[in-house]
């Protein structure tokens, strides 16, 4: 036998009582987003490699180091998406979809960066992601920030902040990165060694540095919202308003910038306290060029990402799911009984209950103990004799009464097992 195999680095399972918080956040978010008119969309896991250079920038960190590429049988480069968005503008540019107004649209699933794996951090990780497609309004852009908010508070997560920012239009950032690199050069030699190596490739991504001493520098470098055309200033003043009117706080940040090179205008992150150096839960903003970026008409849009596995453990911090038992247990033993058990759990299902089956050959003895250890509220106990006989034992495992009943005529009245296991009218 060769040594046990492990899932790979910065991957984990998910199962258990986690699971359910999985389906609880998914749940809430098909509801909520449904509710603002947002329609799922499942793009494929890998795409052809150009699609994330071109449109996540080749200057990224993601681009330059993270992600999963390789060559198929076929020769082409492919890269599993460590995003979801250019997947997205992908598809719509291919179906063409811009050509259909406004479009909104929401992505679940997982993506992929080899990233140095810790609390918070994985190389598979799953995102929940909206994109609203062909407005430059800024009320799209209260609107997606405000789902991402509302989604958040019904699952009754607590202490987060709401960080907004504005990074302008190309042009807005073309001017700052100048003054921000003519700022810089002269401490060069003492920035941290990533922020010495983006002055030159991607500036805007010191501000992100937390390098004590580079933050040290920055604080009196030149600041991006000083910088922001009228349009722009305008844009983000609105944006503002409409989250004050929604009844929403939030804290500008100046130094937000976001890891990817599509933004325009707003940024934003929701980041929360509690888990430690990963803050970020949401992240999102404006990306107006991207459409056109990756070959479609120019179409502005605003998205964001939420990162699931963040939102699982804060949920986590606010007490463990438990696993639902099921509320009938079948246990079967002796000759002539097998078919008469799966008949009855099939009639039992059918009623709408929670039901298993026994399959494990066990004294039955050992069957009623399992069931009690799931928790069921009920065992159905059918022997040799009611097999024979057509009436069936039904025990209530929490006094021990015991209940005959005829099986199959007589036997399918759903009030009177709804009634017994306490579970109402259906
Ligand atoms: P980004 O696409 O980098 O803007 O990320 C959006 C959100 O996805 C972040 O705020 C995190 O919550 C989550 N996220 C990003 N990278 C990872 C990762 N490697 N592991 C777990 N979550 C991640």
């Amino acid at each position: 036998m060769g040594e046990p195999l492990q899932a790979s680095r910065g991957t984990r399972d998910i199962w258990g009582a986690e699971i359910l918080l999985w389906q609880r956040v998914e749940q809430q978010a098909r509801e909520i987003l449904g509710r603002a008119n947002y329609q799922e969309i499942r793009t494929p896991i890998f795409e052809a490699t150009e699609l994330f250079s071109r449109g996540i920038g080749e200057g990224t960190d993601i681009v330059s180091k993270e992600m999963y590429t390789f060559t198929d049988r076929g020769n082409r480069s492919l890269t599993l998406r460590p995003e979801g968005t250019a997947g997205v503008v992908r598809s719509f540019i291919e179906h063409k979809r811009f050509q259909q107004g406004v479009q909104r649209c929401w992505y679940l699933g997982p993506m992929f960066r080899y990233e140095r794996p810790q609390a918070g951090r994985y190389r598979q990780f799953h995102q929940l992601g909206v994109e609203v497609f062909g407005s430059d309004d800024p009320r799209a852009d209260v609107e997606v920030i405000a789902l991402a908010l509302e989604l958040l508070q019904s699952l009754q997560v607590t202490a987060l902040t709401l960080e907004l920012n504005s990074v302008g239009d190309l042009d807005d950032r073309c001017r700052y990165r100048a003054a921000l690199v003519d700022y810089l050069t002269p401490y060069a030699q003492e920035l941290d060694p990533d922020s010495q190596v983006r002055l030159h490739k991607n500036p805007l991504r010191i501000l992100d540095s937390k390098d004590p001493k580079t933050q040290a520098i920055l604080q009196d470098a030149p600041q991006l919202p000083d910088y922001l055309s009228p349009a722009a200033q305008a844009h983000f003043e609105q944006v503002q308003a409409g989250l004050a009117a929604l009844g929403f706080t939030y804290v500008l940040n100046p130094r937000l910038v976001r890891g990817l090179d599509y933004y325009t205008r707003t940024a934003f992150e929701i980041t929360t306290t509690a888990l430690g150096a990963q803050a970020a839960v949401v992240g999102g903003g404006r990306y107006d060029g991207l459409v056109e970026t990756l070959g479609g008409p120019a179409t502005p849009a605003v998205g964001w990402a939420l990162g699931l596995e963040r939102l699982v453990t804060l949920l986590q911090k606010q007490g463990d799911a438990t696993i639902p038992g099921p509320e009938v247990y079948v246990a079967a033993f002796g000759e002539g009984t097998a078919i008469l058990a799966l008949q009855v759990a099939q009639k039992l299902r059918h009623l709408g209950l929670r039901v298993e089956m026994d399959v494990s050959h066990s004294p039955v003895g050992k069957q009623l103990k399992r069931a009690d250890k799931l928790g069921s509220k009920a065992c159905v106990i059918i022997g040799e004799t009611e097999a024979a006989t057509g009436q069936i034992l039904v025990k209530w495992l929490a006094t021990g009464v015991q209940d005959v009943v005829a099986f199959p005529a007589g036997f399918a009245q759903p009030e009177w097992w709804r009634e017994k296991l306490g579970t109402g009218p259906a």
